[in-house]
């Protein structure tokens, strides 16, 4: 597994005209938004960065209310890593795989049930129950290895995600075949930036923003009342970005295969696994980014739309745009951004804006 671990410095050479480092909020990379400085508080600013969820966070919130706000956020973060981490042999996670039922603590139950929700909505594009798979690949313990396709065969009987018996009144999960092992890390990120934002507004905060491994998500404006502007990575592992969001009140998240992957004969596998075959999803996008209020709806579908490539993708968009807007970047860097956020998206790239009527327009 190779993080690629790029110092703020680079926003010192961003590529096109418009951006610079002092008018970018956050960059999406996997990355501490200052190296060496774990805690910048100014008067009413306050930056924490923390190492969770196997990730790089930065926590930024403005006013008075900020210090105590990012305080209890990093307990919340550590609160919820530790009930859903599968790396945890006693998260609450690892132990409902092992013992194949359980009664779950709020959180749990809300991110399982929306994770079984989008399972249904996406026809199986996220798949909660992947953690088998991610395991033969080794990428739970980072035992890398390529396994054999009678193997992932055997091992794809034990996603399907019919046969887990969720109850959502007392919060009784069942897994209804032996062998069957959740993994929540499609979705888990997301939610956590949601709870995020719920912090910072019960202690009175109005102006936030965190990055949870390069998914980002906003509260309100910036304290002059302006957008936050949100960097989205080039996949290439260039230094450039493809372009610039401006947004409030949304998360920002993004998933592409080259967040988390090993190398193998000169060919890379990374962690998004199509459901259907086992394998890496090869589905000709590079990154999908989600747009929504809802985080933890954000982060499921950045992974879902991922593994289901470009024309389906688009036309789960038009199926439900009032849920979500995204910028989809295809392996031939052809861009696509559909129509709500067109106006808040700037790029250096041509824009293929997706219309709710299958119009396709180049800008
Ligand atoms: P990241 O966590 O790097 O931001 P994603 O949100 O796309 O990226 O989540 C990828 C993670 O989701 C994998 O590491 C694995 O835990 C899990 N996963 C892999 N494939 C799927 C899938 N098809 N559906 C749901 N979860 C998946
Ligand atoms: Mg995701």
């Amino acid at each position: 597994m190779r993080k690629k671990i790029i110092l703020i410095l680079i926003f010192t050479s961003m590529l096109f005209s418009g951006c610079t480092k002092s008018d970018v909020d956050q960059f999406m990379r996997n990355e501490p938004s200052s190296v060496g400085n774990n805690n910048i508080t100014t008067s009413e600013k306050v930056v924490k960065n923390v190492f969770a969820m196997d990730t790089y966070m930065t926590l930024t919130a403005y006013g008075n209310h900020a210090e105590n706000a990012t305080k209890a956020a990093i307990a919340e973060i550590e609160r919820l890593d530790s009930l859903l981490s599968i790396g945890k042999e006693e998260s609450e996670i690892s132990c409902l795989n092992k013992t194949g039922n359980l009664i779950l603590s709020e959180d749990t139950a809300y991110i399982m049930e929306s994770a079984l929700t989008l399972y249904e909505q996406t026809d199986g594009a996220f798949n909660p129950a992947m953690y088998p798979i991610m395991e033969a690949w080794g990428f739970t313990s980072q035992n890398y290895r390529i396994p054999e396709k009678a193997e992932l065969q055997q091992l794809l009987k034990l996603t399907d995600c019919d046969k887990i018996h969720f109850h959502s009144e007392d919060k009784k999960v069942e897994l209804g075949m032996s062998g069957m092992m959740i993994d929540l890390g499609g979705i888990a990120k997301g939610y956590t930036s949601s709870k995020l934002m719920d912090i910072f507004s019960d202690y009175g905060v109005t102006s936030g923003i965190v990055s949870l491994g390069g998914n980002v998500q906003t509260l309100g404006s910036k304290p002059d009342g302006s957008s936050w502007r949100v960097a989205l990575q080039n996949p290439d592992g260039s230094n450039d970005y493809i372009g610039v969001l401006e947004i409030c009140d949304k998360a920002v998240i993004t998933s592409g295969g080259y967040e988390r992957y090993f190398e193998q004969d000169g060919k890379s596998y990374h962690h998004i696994i199509d459901p259907f075959t086992g394998y890496p999803a090869e589905s000709g996008l590079k990154s999908v980014t989600i747009v929504s209020a809802d985080g933890t709806l954000a982060d499921g579908l950045s992974t879902a739309l991922f593994v289901m490539g470009l024309s389906k993708a688009i036309s789960f968009w038009q199926e439900n745009s009032d849920m979500f807007d995204a910028i989809l970047l295809t392996d031939d860097d052809v861009l696509y951004v559909t129509e709500g956020i067109q106006k808040l998206f700037s790029s250096p790239y041509k824009q293929n804006i997706i219309t709710k009527e299958n119009i396709i327009n180049d800008k």
